[in-house]
Order: structure tokens, then sequence, then C-alpha cells
């Protein structure tokens, strides 16, 4: 039997006197949500196991992070061992040996010249230790004046301070917007369709959109400019895929006025698009890329910032003796994380999985496209084991329909995650093709049910 047909243990008992009133929920809407909860409790494989005792097949590996499947056995016992061994370790001015063993692996899977990683715990402080390292970098350079950071909009970069002002999702800007960080500005994203709608793979137009990272240059001068951030393949606000060209085009402007291209690789990362990294699919090197996600298979939070060599060297050899960057996290290369890190990427390498999903990406490409002449799809995008399902918004409730989708799939037994009026599908990479027949047709009939 495949590890993607196992279905979840049976669930715990949940008591149904629980009270759900003291947890504030993050991104969620606490009110509907407390009233008419959706509790999962078990997950083995491709499966979800609800507290009603449903099994729900999981089309969004949890939130683009368990690119193995869930509760693989390989990473429970090696997070078992670990925690019986050493629990924890502090990681200022002292090591274990698995964080610096994960660095290895992780370097030996980055695109060359990218060779060391810098360890947190999530896709944001990955971003927010970026945005530093580019800060510390200049000033190690001797350019201290290199200090303005570039986005794009529509952009998703996670939740702190750094990654919500280069962040370009409006949403997530306005309540906290009295205190972005300053020296921010954002480019144009590459969504376009009025000449990309229902592309296969990689749109054909857009890549001139990148000489607006040229505009910025014009506007600020190319030496104060640090860094430039952008996710090589959007997810969070909707899957936008680079346009033909784009990623090429944005190197060379970055080349051409010293410009740190920053690669958040969160959710692009460890064989979601078919190859280890976006930065491998589409043969574009960054100067740095944040990880996170699928590092652990998400058993474990982490995340990580990987440089350049002459990055690291810049900045260690700045430094008077002693610390050379004063950042890092209690929890930096946590030793269950490392744990849980270290079987991830064996399990990772030992199964093909990153092959997999390059062997399912044409089949999943023309599922994905069945949708096409469905009520509402005003676009179908795909790449990787990545979909994108735009739906007409409805006039005066902007996300509602896709919102609905998503509750009603879920009832009808298929996990996705619906963001803006896009439904967004990203399965485990050990999913089988009758199991995207599946999700697929799933969504075709529920459509069929949303006003
Ligand atoms: N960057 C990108 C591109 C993401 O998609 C995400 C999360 O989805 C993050 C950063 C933030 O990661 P986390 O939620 O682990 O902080």
């Amino acid at each position: 039997m495949a590890i993607s047909d196992t279905r979840a243990a049976t669930p715990p008992s949940q008591a149904s006197s629980q009270s759900l009133e003291e947890l504030w929920m993050p991104f969620t809407a606490n009110r509907a949500f407390k009233a008419k909860p959706r509790m999962l409790v078990a997950a083995k494989g491709m499966y979800y196991t609800t507290a009603d005792g449903r099994q729900v097949i999981d089309g969004t590996s949890g939130l683009w992070c368990v690119n193995a499947g869930h509760c693989r056995d390989e990473i429970v016992d090696a997070i078992r061992e670990q925690a019986g061994t050493m629990d924890y370790a502090p990681p200022f001015q002292m090591g274990h040996p698995l964080a610096f063993a994960l660095a290895e692996e992780v370097v030996k899977i980055l695109p060359r010249d990218i060779d060391h990683v810098f360890f947190g715990n999530s896709g944001s402080e990955a971003v927010d230790t970026a945005l530093k390292i580019a800060l510390a970098y200049w000033q190690a350079k001797g350019q201290p004046q290199r200090t303005r950071f570039i986005g794009r909009s529509r952009g998703y970069h996670g939740v702190g301070f750094g990654g919500v002002a280069v962040g370009g999702i409006e949403a997530n800007r306005k309540q906290f917007a009295a205190n972005m960080l300053p020296l921010v500005d954002h480019v144009p994203h590459t969504h376009d369709l009025s000449r990309n709608a229902f592309s296969r793979g990689m749109p054909a137009h857009g890549a001139e959109i990148a000489d607006s990272l040229e505009a910025m240059v014009t506007k600020y001068g190319a030496d104060t400019i640090a860094a430039f951030i952008i996710e090589p393949v959007a997810g969070s606000t909707g899957v936008l895929i680079p346009p033909k060209g784009y990623l090429e085009r944005i190197r060379q402007i970055c080349d051409k006025h010293g410009i740190l291209l920053i690669f958040d690789e969160v959710i692009t990362g460890f064989g979601r698009l078919g190859s280890a990294f976006a930065a491998t699919k589409f043969n574009v090197t960054p100067d740095m890329m944040t990880v996170a996600k699928g590092i652990t298979n998400a058993a474990v939070p982490m995340g990580a910032v990987c440089v350049r060599g002459d990055i690291y060297d810049t900045v260690i050899n700045a430094a008077a003796a002693g610390i050379e960057l004063f950042h890092g996290y209690t929890y930096s290369g946590h030793p269950l994380a490392a744990a849980a890190g270290l079987a991830t990427l064996a399990l990772y390498k030992s199964e093909g999985l990153f092959e997999r999903a390059a062997s399912l990406e044409s089949y999943w490409e023309d599922a994905i496209h069945s949708l096409k002449g469905s009520p509402h799809v005003i676009d179908l995008r795909n790449i990787g084991l990545v979909g994108g399902i735009e739906l007409e918004p409805r006039p005066g409730a902007p996300a509602a329909r896709a919102f609905e989708t998503f509750l009603k799939c879920f009832e009808a037994g298929v996990m996705v995650r619906s963001t803006g009026d896009t439904l967004a599908v990203s399965p485990p990479l050990i999913i089988e093709k009758s199991q995207i027949d599946q999700i697929v047709s799933t969504i075709a009939s529920t459509l069929r049910t949303v006003a």
C-alpha cells in the first residue's frame, strides 16, 4: 500500500464540552469559527481526520508545509529519539551536532554559491533575519547608506514588522500601518489576466514588469537600496507564477546595481515545484533565500536563511573579535527541529519526492485546467504541484465565493485553501493520480453548488 493511501488513525476523543473561547486564533474569523468549528484531530499520509471522524484529503499540505505527507514514521521516530536524548541546547556560544549536520545537508541541495545557513523558527523570522543580514552586510562592506528595501505588491513575507513592511498585501498592513519600516517601497506584481489568463505553467507575458525595479533605482539611487525581496512563485496572495524571463531580468537588474536579491522560498522550497527550490527550478540564483515549512515537513517549527558564502564572510570578517551578528533566537537550530529536518531531507531523498513532484506536474496541470468552463472560474494557474483557481468575485463581497467553496469542499472531504478570490491547492508530494482526480472533481462539483 502506498503511503498516500494510508488513513489517519482513529481520532482521540474530544470532549464536546471543550471551551473554544480562550484561544485567539491566527488569521481566522474567530467568531464565525467558534460558532461552527472545523476541528482536525489526527493525520496520516494524505489525510486528516476530523473531530467527527471524517477523512479529509489534504489538498494543501497543511499550509504548504507537509510536503512528505503526514506523520511519517521516519520523522516521528527521529523527533521522539531526540526528545529523549537532548531536548534542548542553547544556540548562543554553544553548539550541538544536529544543527551543524542539518546546515550541511541543506547546503547540499541549495544552488551553488549559497552555502551558509542561519536557523530560526518560522518563515517570518527567516524574512526578518534576511533583512537584518542585508543591512549588516552593507555596513560590513562600507556602504552603510544602503538601507532601503524593495518588495512587491501582493507579496507575502510573514508577519514580523520587517516582513509586513516589505510585504504587499494591504489587509496585512493596514492595522499596523502607523509603524511600518520606514525605507520600503514596492514594485508592481506580475498578475495580468488580460494577457495571461489560463496559461499553463509560466505565463508568456510580463517579463518587462521587471523593469519597474529600474524605476526604483532611478527614484532612490542604487546606492541606497539594500535588497529586493520577492517570492519566486507567490502563494499566499493567490498563486502568482512568474512570467517567462521575469526572474532572469530581475537578477540582471540586481547585478547591474549591486542590489541583493532575496528569494522568499518559504513555500517554494523543498520540492513544491518539482525541484529542490524555485531557484533550482528556474535556474536563477538569488543572494539569499528564506525557507521554512518543508524543511522539517512542518513536524517541528523551523525556518532558515540561506546565504552566499561571501555574504557570510563579509559580515564575519568585518567584525572585531567577538559576536559578529547581533541576532538569533532561543530556539535557533532547536535539537528537535534539527532532528526532524535531517529525517525529512533523508526522506525526500530516499523516496525521490522532488522528482516525483516533477513527474506528476503534467498530470496535475491537465487536472487543474480541466476546471476551465466550471462556474465562476476566470483563471487557472499551475506550476510544480501548485494550482491556483481564480473565481469571479461576488459583486460587493470580495473573497466570499472562494471562502464558501473552501467550506463546501471541506464538507465534501477535500481540504483546499482560499485566499482572496483564488483557491490554492498544493498537495503533499506523495499524492497519487487518483487523489489528484478526487481533489479536482470535488472542486468541480462544489463550484456547481456555489452561487
Ligand atoms: N514567506 C512566505 C512566502 C510565506 O508563504 C509564508 C507563510 O506562508 C511566510 C513567509 C511566513 O511563514 P511563517 O508563517 O512560518 O512565519
